[in-house]
């Protein structure tokens, strides 16, 4: 493969790289680029903003067709994209996983109308979107959820649960799977639709992590009424809609802004001490350091051969399985060398000495395991590598 881009790509990096310097906001800036959510209600709007110039300058949506908002280019263009987007430190927006789950999906999966209903405003930042897949019995094995939909007629009657649902608290929208057939085999009666969260019978009660933030929730419903038209796909065959929203899941999970970390532990190196010298000087420090960056490079260049299969038309190689485990992996070694590096700076919950953002790096250290759990946990990745990739028996 050629690791060289073209000039007229180079043109276009510069242009978002002007954008963005131009653009976005001081206070918007982080070098956590996990959390999808923002923190408070005035973030939120900060971010909405800032979403809302992204879509009218068509900087979001980097992929998808003109037709709905987005940029109509390719994928060469999205990894650039990626690239400056977190050089620029620029926060993952609210709708950042329904943009590249949800919206693909619609695109395959929905009817003329859904598209032209649904899509512009979910990109624009208007409507807020989140994801109702996971049940208090049914996560790894999605295949078992209970959350009922009953047909009335005009109209399908929603009841039951979700759990771990991110952003709730914010959605306008959320996309979900139902059970509409139970006499159906589990993988069979299952459909997928989307529902108001302003509905009367939805009920949203926080989840709070231990980094004392309101990431995720539980939602409730309650005899909802969904309209017949928010069915997405065939009735019953919503397995096969699920498995295109999950493909793009884990192709976008592993993690992100992993170089920006790095690059902060290098600057952390040079002002903290160990033994009373500055930790940069200690040869453990260094040795981790460059193991770090070298396991980054690993990460990017694996990054780079999966894209090349794409570009080349050829189906997803072993690659695009190892990028979630492989980047999980990496930022649980920034963060497990971010606690030794910085010691007893690694607990404070406030700016602290040579450690001005030292409650940003904890709530980081303490939010990463989720990585290892959301779009799929680690275990069931090493199932899909063992079996689909290495041919290894079912265990
Ligand atoms: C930060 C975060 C955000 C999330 N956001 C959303 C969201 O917006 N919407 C949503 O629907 N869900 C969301 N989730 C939920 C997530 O998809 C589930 O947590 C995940 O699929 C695992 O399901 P579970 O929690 O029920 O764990 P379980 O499936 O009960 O797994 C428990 C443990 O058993 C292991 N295990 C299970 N089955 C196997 C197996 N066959 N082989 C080996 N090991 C196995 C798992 O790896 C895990 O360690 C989020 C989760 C996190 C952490």
């Amino acid at each position: 493969m050629d690791f060289e881009y073209s000039a007229e790509q180079e043109a276009y990096r510069m242009e978002l790289r002007n954008w963005l310097e131009a653009n976005l906001p001081e206070d918007l800036k982080t070098d956590d680029n996990h959390s999808m959510v923002p923190s408070s209600p005035e973030e939120f709007k900060k971010r909405q903003a800032f979403q809302k110039k992204l879509a009218q300058a068509r900087w979001i949506g980097i992929w998808w067709p003109r037709e709905y908002g987005g940029r109509g280019a390719g994928i060469i263009e999205q990894t650039i994209y990626d690239e400056e987007y977190d050089r620029a430190r620029a926060p993952r927006m609210t709708n950042h996983p329904p943009i590249n789950q949800w919206g693909p999906t619609v695109i395959q999966w929905g009817t003329d109308a859904q598209k032209k209903r649904l899509l512009a405003p979910m990109l624009s930042g208007e409507e807020t979107w989140c994801q109702g897949y996971s049940e208090p019995n049914a996560g790894s094995d999605i295949a078992a959820l209970q959350t009922r939909a009953v047909d009335k007629g005009d109209y399908f009657e929603v009841t039951g649960q979700k759990i771990w649902t991110s952003a709730a608290q914010f959605a306008d929208w959320i996309y979900m799977l139902v059970r509409t057939d139970p006499a159906a085999p589990k993988h069979k009666g299952i459909s997928c639709m989307y529902v108001n969260m302003h509905s009367p019978g939805v009920e949203v009660r926080p989840l709070i992590e231990m980094t004392g933030t309101h990431h995720f929730n539980e939602v409730f419903f309650d005899n909802v009424q969904v309209p017949k038209e928010h069915l997405v796909g065939p009735l019953n065959e919503g397995w096969r809609v699920a498995m295109t929203t999950l493909n793009y899941e884990r192709a976008i999970s592993g993690g992100a802004g992993h170089l920006n970390q790095i690059k902060r532990l290098i600057e952390l190196a040079g002002t903290v001490t160990v033994d009373g010298r500055p930790a940069m000087e200690d040869e453990y420090v260094r040795q981790q350091l460059a193991q770090l960056r070298i396991e980054y490079e690993a990460l990017r260049l694996t990054g780079l051969r999966a894209l090349t299969r794409q570009i080349k038309g050829l189906p997803p190689g072993p690659e695009l399985s190892m990028l979630k485990t492989v980047g999980c992996s990496l930022v649980l070694g920034i963060t497990r060398f971010t606690t030794e590096l910085l010691g007893s700076y690694g607990i404070m919950n406030q700016a602290y000495g040579p450690v001005p953002d030292a409650h940003q790096l904890l709530s980081i250290v303490l939010g990463v395991r989720g990585i290892t759990i959301a779009g799929g946990t680690t275990e069931i990745s090493r199932n899909i590598i063992g079996e689909r990739t290495l041919g290894l028996p079912k265990g």
